[in-house]
């Protein structure tokens, strides 16, 4: 499927080109030309930390809407524990699974519960040494795809199991509900990288889910019906490990192994790849990387504090009872269904030519751009810094002018030569002086 299919879009009339957002994207993905935003598609990772910065809110994500349940005859909802942080103390987890089935769903499988079976898979692969450590853990979709745009020496140390969101929609279709007809799978997200992840599949060839719901879309409503709750069911089935997924280190505590790291927030990331690609991280086996600050908790489709919300998990999680009845275990002939099926190829978003010796030469000519410019990153030319402006004006999608320091030398240089050029102007002939 293409890299352009993405969830996160500009509003352009909100767009009012103030360039805050220019300088927050990890993959330079975002120009303002003409007083606008705009994306460069092949670049996004759908991380959202433009929709966390932009002061206008021009940009957005689009995920689906409730009336999409119509379509289906049998409907689950596959909520994200980060959605359990959203919600004061006193509403517990089946009270706040108990108003998702409220929402029109017929059946809830908490993507927490596929967090378990993630962490059991992961037990197992840590256990066996393979030569690939450290392994990248693939739950975050957003790093995966900055892995894939901007560290392709890297993708293969992404674990190849699938997201506790995509086991899980694949567990209700094939083992849980498999007689169900027109059975529709919907995913409760704090992100738009989850929504990507289902619109644009990556190391999968297609995702058994059918609609995504971002949290801060229903979140009225959902409060509305768990604060006029009746009688609350006993839905929660999930181990107080899998829902510490939804914050930092929960996933990589989950694993019980000594050597493991957990990164959080897209600025951490990108220096931690970084080292790792330059060969400066040692002695980790495994390793928990969330683009967003504190992990999903923080995703930019959320409505609490970050960190009230990873406050909220950890109390929660502790309180979590083992559930009445568990789940029948995984038979063998299923076991493919927790594995990824697809490669996950390098993307080309920042290859400058497909041709390697051409590329080599548009590289000289923007060192040499790059040198000639203030070297200030001020972002006024529309792109995040010199260099990428030395980017656009190879790729012909930028001038050097666009650079208000060299527009005003050049302006300067006109207004001198224009003054010298006056300067020797032949006297007016007698006749004109009149005039
Ligand atoms: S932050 Fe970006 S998208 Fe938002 S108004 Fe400024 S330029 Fe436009
Ligand atoms: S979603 Fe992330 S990668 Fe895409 S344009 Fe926004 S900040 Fe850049």
């Amino acid at each position: 499927m293409s890299a352009k299919i993405h969830s996160v879009v500009l509003d352009k009339e909100k767009c009012m080109g103030c360039t805050n957002c220019i300088a927050h994207c990890p993959t330079e993905a975002i120009r303002v030309r003409h007083g606008k935003a705009y994306i460069i598609e092949e670049r996004c990772i759908d991380c959202g930390e433009c929709i966390r910065v932009c002061p206008h809110h021009a940009k957005k994500a689009q995920a689906d809407s409730l009336d999409l349940l119509g379509k289906f005859d049998f409907t689950v909802a596959i909520p994200a524990p980060t959605l359990y942080g959203q919600f004061k103390d006193p509403y517990s987890i089946d009270m706040i699974l108990t108003a998702v089935k409220a929402l029109g769903f017929d059946e809830i499988f908490e993507a927490a519960e596929a967090a378990d079976i993630v962490t059991d898979e992961l037990k197992k692969l840590l256990k066996s040494k393979e030569e690939n450590v450290p392994w990248i853990s693939s739950s975050c979709p957003a790093v995966v795809r900055l892995i894939q745009t901007r560290y392709p020496a890297l993708l293969d140390q992404i674990v190849r199991i699938e997201s506790p969101m995509e086991i899980a929609a694949r567990l209700v279709k094939k083992t849980v509900y498999p007689d169900k007809k027109n059975i529709g799978v919907f995913f409760i997200s704090p992100c738009p990288a989850k929504i990507t992840a289902v619109k644009n599949p990556l190391g999968s060839t297609d995702s058994c889910v059918d609609g995504v719901l971002a949290i801060n879309d229903i979140f009225t409503l959902l409060h509305t019906k768990v604060s006029g709750l009746g009688k609350v069911e006993k839905l929660g089935r999930a181990s107080s490990r899998g829902v510490s997924w939804a914050r930092s280190e929960g996933e990589s505590h989950s694993v019980e192994w000594p050597e493991t790291v957990a990164v959080d927030g897209i600025d951490n990331i990108l220096k931690f790849l970084e080292e790792l690609e330059n060969g400066k991280i040692k002695h980790v086996d495994f390793i928990e990387a969330m683009a967003c600050p504190g992990g999903c908790v923080g995703g930019a489709l959320t409505v609490e504090n970050p960190y009230i919300c990873k406050a909220r998990i950890i109390r929660k999680a502790g309180k979590i009872e083992p559930p009445a009845e568990s789940r029948e275990p995984l038979k063998q002939e299923h076991e493919s269904l927790l594995y990824m099926n697809a490669d996950i190829p390098p993307r080309e978003g920042m290859k400058l030519d497909p041709d390697f010796r051409k590329a080599l030469e548009k590289m000289a000519v923007i060192e040499e751009i790059t040198a000639s410019l203030p070297g200030l990153d001020c972002g006024s030319c529309g792109a995040p810094t010199c260099r990428a402006l030395a980017e656009d004006i190879v790729t012909d999608t930028a001038r050097k002018n666009d650079c208000i320091f060299v527009l005003r030398d050049e302006i300067r240089n006109l207004t001198e030569s224009l003054a010298e050029l006056g300067s020797w102007m032949p006297p007016l002939l007698p006749d004109e002086e009149k005039k």
